[in-house]
């Protein structure tokens, strides 16, 4: 009951704001929910360290000296199948590295270069797993 009459209440102030101010916070909502499906954390570190964690990386070519490990940041501590599945394809990918998780168009299956905003900055980006 409470709930519903919460609900009319947004509803009615919603409609108030401008399409412009609608747009925006729809914009704001959509960055939240993406930013709420992080699932690793980088975590810079030595190489001793970082070989203790099952995602260990040293970056290469002009990322030569950066070393650390994917941290899982879900709420559980596990990863998904399809969370598995993400970061077998693309886990040295930038996007990974900066936001916790594969671009949208990676994780909706399509394949290709990476298109993430600083993807494009460092384009020599490099990552590869500490055996
Ligand atoms: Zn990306």
């Amino acid at each position: 009951m409470p709930k519903r009459k919460a609900n009319e209440m947004s509803t009615k102030a919603l409609n108030e704001f401008t399409d412009q101010q609608l747009n925006d916070l729809k914009e704001t909502i959509d960055e939240i929910l993406w930013k709420r499906k992080r699932f690793v954390k980088w975590v810079e570190c030595d190489t001793k360290e970082a070989v203790k964690h099952k995602y260990a990386f040293k970056g290469h070519g002009y990322w030569v000296g950066v070393v650390g490990y994917f941290r899982v940041i879900t709420k559980d501590g596990k990863l998904n199948e399809e969370q598995e599945e993400w970061l077998d394809d693309y886990i040295t990918r930038c996007c990974c590295y900066y936001y916790g998780q594969p671009c949208a168009y990676l994780q909706h299956g399509e394949d290709g270069e990476c298109e993430c905003r600083l993807g494009a900055e460092y384009s020599d980006f490099g990552l590869k797993e500490i055996k």
